[in-house]
């Protein structure tokens, strides 16, 4: 069998409140796991948890911040050794042309999109070491860790940080049978950019494209089943980009 199911496994999947991070939720509850949706907004996730379960999965909702090495010390706590799978999915944008935006606004970007995907990844790690069982985090990342685009500097240098980050937990902790990758998604159309995707600017994108599609958020199910399943189990340090060719795009 290539895709194994999740049955028996608990992931987490930060940021899981809305967009690609419920979805992600979502799907690995479909395929069997254990999923505890993180995030800020209680309401949002325990709804999500009561949905899943209501449809036959298993799920619960856990607040988190990742920012706040209080609420992650809580979350870890009440996770205990129990974790298999981490989706780092959190993520902030906040576009500015490079000259105007603020140094707390900078800050901001890299302490969700860099330091919180350490901060998750450092406490899962030690659990799934005290578990002694190993383990697969993803690293949401995106194609703005490989090429640039305007008004999203921060974002990029945050998203290409997360590579390299990736490279280098994995080496440091397959020794202790986690792996560690990262998903790169290219432009996948979600409700908060829906909108953006209609205008001239947006549509100017999409041809830009070598598919002259948009990605959907179903385009990332077999790419984050691999990543997960023990059907990726001699990947690690790998960074898996789904994004319809954008990143070959013509210069
Ligand atoms: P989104 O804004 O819908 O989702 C981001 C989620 O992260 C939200 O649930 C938000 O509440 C949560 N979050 C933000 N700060 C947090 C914090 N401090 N603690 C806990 N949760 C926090 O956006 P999305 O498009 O679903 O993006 C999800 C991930 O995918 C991000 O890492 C993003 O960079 C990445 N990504 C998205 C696309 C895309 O086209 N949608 C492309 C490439 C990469």
């Amino acid at each position: 069998m290539v895709m194994q199911d999740l049955n028996g496994k608990t992931a987490l999947v930060t940021g899981a409140s809305s967009g690609l991070g419920l979805h992600f939720a979502e799907v690995l509850a479909h395929h069997g796991a254990s999923v505890v949706l993180a995030a800020r907004q209680i309401n949002a996730i325990d709804e999500a948890a009561q949905r899943i379960i209501s449809t036959g999965g298993k799920a619960e909702a856990l607040p988190l911040d990742v920012t706040d090495s209080v609420s992650l010390d809580h979350a870890f706590a009440a996770m205990g050794s129990r974790l298999d799978i981490v989706v780092n999915n959190a993520g902030i944008s906040l576009p500015s042309s490079a000259i105007d935006m603020s140094e707390a606004d900078f800050s901001r970007v890299i302490d969700t999109n860099l330091t919180g995907v350490f901060s998750v990844a450092q406490r899962a790690a030690r659990a799934m070491r005290a578990g002694a069982k190993g383990g697969s985090i993803i690293n949401v990342a995106s194609i703005l860790g490989f090429r640039v685009a305007g008004h999203v500097a921060a974002y990029a240098a945050s998203k290409a940080a997360v590579v390299q980050l990736t490279k280098a937990l994995a080496l440091e902790w397959a020794r202790y049978g986690i792996r560690v990758n990262a998903l790169c998604p290219g432009y996948i159309e979600t409700p908060i950019n829906r909108d953006f995707f209609t205008t001239d600017q947006g549509r100017a994108l999409i041809n830009r494209i070598p598919q002259r599609r948009l990605g959907t958020p179903a385009d990332l199910d077999a790419p984050l089943l691999l990543l997960c399943s023990d059907a990726s189990s001699y990947m690690t340090g790998s960074s898996l980009v789904v994004d319809g060719g954008h990143l070959v795009s013509s210069l």
